[in-house]
């Protein structure tokens, strides 16, 4: 779980990606697999594998992801209508990429909850 992830590429453009957003801490861009009209992925740039890995440490960097969620959602046109922030964690939260990361979910009302009962 401490190694690289596809995020580090996309952070050192050594893969593609379609970035919205970027600062000295963190990076945006657009998810690969949308669920949602709008479906993008705010990381910060110094990897943290998941929530259980964060440390008070992490607290401006993490607390950034929120600016930056703000900020882009702004431009993206959903502010007014409104969004999903999703951290998910390990294997029941559906975390799939190991490098924590934020989306942002808009472009249609979401269901809730997100599981079936
Ligand atoms: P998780 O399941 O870990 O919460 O979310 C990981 C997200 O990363 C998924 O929604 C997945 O579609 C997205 N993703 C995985 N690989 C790539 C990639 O190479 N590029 C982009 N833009 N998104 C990716």
């Amino acid at each position: 779980m401490s190694d690289e992830t596809i995020f580090d590429k996309i952070i050192a453009r050594e893969i593609p990606a379609d970035i919205v957003y970027e600062d000295d801490r963190a990076l945006a861009f657009r998810d690969i697999n949308p669920t949602a009209p709008t479906h993008l992925l705010v990381i910060p740039k110094r990897r943290i594998a998941t929530v259980n890995d964060v440390t008070p440490e992490d607290e401006a960097d993490l607390g950034h992801l929120f600016v930056v969620a703000r900020e882009i959602a702004e431009r993206e046109g959903v502010a007014e209508d409104g969004y999903r922030l999703v951290v998910n964690c390990n294997a029941h939260g559906g975390q799939s990429v190991y490098h924590i990361h934020m989306h942002l979910i808009a472009g249609q009302a979401l269901g809730w909850p997100p599981f079936p009962r």
